[in-house]
């Protein structure tokens, strides 16, 4: 079998958030500058969620030439497929944007005539990456995607989202594959608040997230929701200060996380993997090689619940750099479970607001409890 399966397809470069007028765009920079702080730094003014952040990337991972890669070009998803976790009518706000060029929100969120089909595309991408480890083609996949997916909810888009491709991916390995529990794992650096409200009252699916706190975008996420209804209990939220280093996000995988998972053995692990925690995103002062450090502990409980079904899709990720250095220790981690990790920067900034969500959640949460 095939140890790492990147799926991937150019039409998603076909996404490209409008060039607007200059006193339109001076207008939308500012507004942009207070919702997003540094994702706007660029100089001139360009939309963070441009084509290099996945082009960068691709190209880099294509010099690679590892034979222990294989690429897979996806379908775009069907409609049947993304009603799984969207409304009819955002599917046809989404049809009706075909081919046109429009601001959509005061978040940024924009189309340009390309850009349903690379948000479709992206969708298919994600559910591919689950065909293919579901199918035993590939030990392990990443859908490099964009647009991100994490910020859409059912009914609407939101933060660059269009459509939620983890939730459509999950969704499909439930409906398709036969998978009873999924775990989705979000450590990209804002919360996941679209994936959160689509799976907040379904306990079939862990929602764990980590993420800066608010009031940072987009200022959901604390860690006593814990989801509703059904679901109640299968939310987990875990919200980081600025600044608050590998250390933090590592207890909250080791304390919060793991026991969560175990306790809920799901069949299939699913990752919102962002790269957008490093120092230069002003976030949570990530450093580039703690993304081989999670990766190493999701595959280590894949392969214990989850006959090692694991597939990672990508979300935010704005200064390319430093995007495709992390990328690029969570590759060689999926490539080479032996590979030595590198080491991570001491920084006890965010142990804190990580000691009292645990505190929290093991109330909370039945099962989390140790
Ligand atoms: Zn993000």
């Amino acid at each position: 079998m095939t140890r790492l399966g990147l799926v991937y397809h150019d039409e998603m470069l076909a996404h490209r958030p409008p060039g607007l007028e200059p006193e339109i765009r001076d207008y939308h920079a500012r507004k942009l500058r207070l919702l997003l702080g540094p994702l706007v730094a660029t100089s001139p003014w360009k939309h963070p969620e441009r084509p290099e952040r996945l082009s960068a990337l691709v190209e880099h991972l294509r010099a690679m030439n590892d034979e222990r890669i294989a690429w897979i070009e996806p379908e775009r998803a069907d409609a049947d497929t993304l009603l799984r976790a969207h409304t009819p009518a955002h599917l046809r706000r989404l049809e009706a944007l075909r081919g046109r060029s429009r601001m959509l929100s005061i978040d940024s969120t924009a189309v340009s005539p390309g850009s349903v089909d690379a948000a479709t595309r992206a969708a298919g991408a994600a559910v591919e990456a689950v065909n293919a480890v579901c199918d035993k083609r590939v030990e392990t996949a990443f859908a490099l995607v964009r647009p991100p997916g994490h910020h859409a909810f059912a009914a609407h888009y939101r933060g660059f989202c269009l459509v939620n491709n983890v939730a459509v991916a999950a969704r499909h390995a439930r409906a398709v594959h036969g998978i009873d529990r999924v775990l989705i794992v979000d450590w990209d650096v804002h919360h996941g608040d679209g994936t959160e409200s689509i799976f907040a009252a379904d306990p079939d699916v862990l929602f764990f997230d980590i993420h800066r706190s608010a009031p940072f975008y987009p200022g959901t996420g604390p860690m006593e929701y814990t989801g509703r209804g059904r679901g109640k209990g299968t939310t987990l939220n875990v919200p980081l200060p600025a600044g608050a280093g590998d250390q933090a996000v590592l207890a909250a995988f080791d304390d919060i996380l793991m026991p969560a998972a175990r306790s809920f053995c799901p069949e299939l692990i699913l990752v919102s993997a962002g790269f957008d925690g490093t120092r230069e995103h002003l976030a949570c002062r990530f450093s580039p090689a703690v993304y081989a450090h999670l990766t190493r502990r999701l595959q280590a409980l894949a392969e214990t619940c989850a006959q090692g079904r694991l597939a990672l899709v990508l979300e935010g990720g704005y200064h390319i750099e430093p995007m495709r250095r992390a990328l690029e220790h969570c590759i060689h981690a999926l490539l080479d479970s032996d590979v030595h990790l590198p080491p991570i920067k001491p920084n006890r900034t965010g142990l804190p607001a990580v000691r009292s969500a645990c505190d929290y959640l093991a109330k909370a949460v039945p099962g989390l409890a140790t």
